[in-house]
């Protein structure tokens, strides 16, 4: 499930709030609906100009949604009384929301007043101050938001221990989730994966080449002869996919298969005054992509999961190591005062090129053709391997996708070589 598509309403470009009521989603637009159209909703990436700030100041980027109790505003005096009605669904940046959880309404008023230059004596300051106090008094839960559109922030792999603690540690928190991760259950069961899983930071080198091979990347059965652990958290040095939305992708076990979560790394061009209090409340990660993904089910290069099955299929070729990764003496300290252990993290990196092995990277003994001037995808396949004495017995063997052909030459896009189980290899994959 897409978690990071902004819904705005396709008539005022006001990105609109979400109720859920059982399966239904209601749309509403920010603040008040009173003497407004009805909502069109609509993605947001269809339409030019979309405005999605925080519904307090109006300045900063939101990132959190809190919920309140209905508010009213009776306006007394002129020739008739007005009655308001807000929305209970309200966008909120961090600096607000610092306000609203030190309980501080006046801060708030100051703020937002001082953003609209409206002086303490406009009468229009004591409705804002008023529908400030009761947001302050009665707020019920705040949700983290998932579809702000964040600048990436910076990450390194001495990073990983704590990007992980703090994720665990939202999903351990007291925010509201979105609804696919909001269940106690499934929060505990993935910080609880989480905790043990390793932690894969894959170079820049690595990553550059995932990125110019992904979207090619045919069907793969996503299954644990791939997968480089049962469960793991891998980060790239910056966003990766066809959206470059998504900086981290975890998968830890779920009855027959995984549940795989997108991030999207977030803090990028915020206020260092707001840094500790963006990194102790949520961390660096924000979840963008939640799915279930059945064992086997095959997922190409243009699914939101597609860079980490491409990561999977190269590193199942070998044509990635991974090694340990040494930590700053202090990370690793730190850590093993809290955990009882040093971190696993582990650095995922090209291969240098083989020179004394021509094998096939499956070890099938296939024989690559003398000279490819490109490197290019094979699907999949199954195919009968010789095996004994005098190689005359034979056996099924399923061949993962892989990536052919020498490490120094481009990769040729758009060629997936089909090989069909009656083929010979000889004769059907030259890749044109
Ligand atoms: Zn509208
Ligand atoms: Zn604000």
């Amino acid at each position: 499930m897409n978690l990071a598509t902004l819904i705005a309403c396709a008539t005022c470009g006001y990105a609109l709030t979400e109720e859920h009521d059982g399966d239904d989603v209601i749309y509403r637009h920010p603040v008040s609906e009173d003497g407004r159209h009805q909502p069109a909703p609509i993605a947001a990436s269809l339409l030019g100009d979309v405005y999605d700030r925080c519904h307090i100041c109006s300045a900063g980027q939101p990132v959190w949604c809190y919920r309140t109790a209905e508010l009213e505003a009776q306006g007394i005096g002129g020739s008739r009384e007005i009655i308001q009605t807000y929305n209970t669904r309200w966008h909120v940046c961090l600096r607000c929301a610092q306000l609203i959880e030190a309980d501080d309404p006046d801060g708030l008023t100051a703020t937002s007043a001082a953003y609209m230059r409206w002086r303490p004596a406009d009468p229009r300051y004591a409705i804002l101050s008023m529908v400030h106090r009761a947001i302050v008094l009665t707020r019920e839960s705040r949700r983290l938001l998932t579809t702000t559109d964040w600048p990436p922030a910076k990450l390194t792999p001495d990073m990983l221990p704590k990007i992980r603690d703090r994720l665990t540690g939202l999903l351990r928190g007291p925010a509201d989730l979105a609804a696919p991760l909001h269940a106690p259950h499934t929060r505990r069961t993935l910080a609880d994966e989480l905790d043990r899983a390793p932690l894969y930071w894959v170079n820049q080198e690595f990553t550059d080449l995932t990125n110019e091979v992904t979207q090619d990347q045919p069907p793969a059965p996503v299954n644990d002869r791939i997968a480089p652990s049962p469960s793991g958290l891998l980060v790239w040095p910056q966003p990766v996919g066809a959206n470059a939305l998504a900086t981290a992708i975890s998968w830890t076990p779920q009855a027959h298969g995984w549940h795989m979560i997108c991030y999207r790394s977030i803090g990028g061009g915020l206020a260092d005054d707001l840094m500790p209090t963006l990194r102790h409340d949520i961390g660096w990660l924000v979840p963008i992509h939640s799915e279930h993904v059945a064992r086997d089910a095959t997922v190409d290069g243009n699914h939101p999961l597609g860079p980490l099955i491409t990561c999977w299929l190269l590193m199942n070729q070998q044509m990635a190591e991974t090694a340990s990764a040494t930590l700053p003496k202090a990370v690793t300290k730190a850590y093993q005062r809290r955990h009882g252990r040093a971190p696993d993290v582990r650095l995922v990196q090209i291969k240098p090129p083989c020179t004394t092995s021509t094998a096939s990277p499956q070890g099938g003994g296939e024989r690559t053709r003398a000279t490819s001037a490109y490197r290019y995808w094979v699907s999949g396949h199954e195919r009968n391997q010789a095996y004994g004495p005098g190689r005359r017995l034979r056996k099924r063997v399923t061949i993962e996708p892989f990536l052919k052909g020498p490490d120094d030459k481009p990769i040729k896009l758009s060629t997936t070589v089909r090989m069909l189980g009656r083929r010979q290899p000889s004769d059907g994959n030259d890749p044109g």
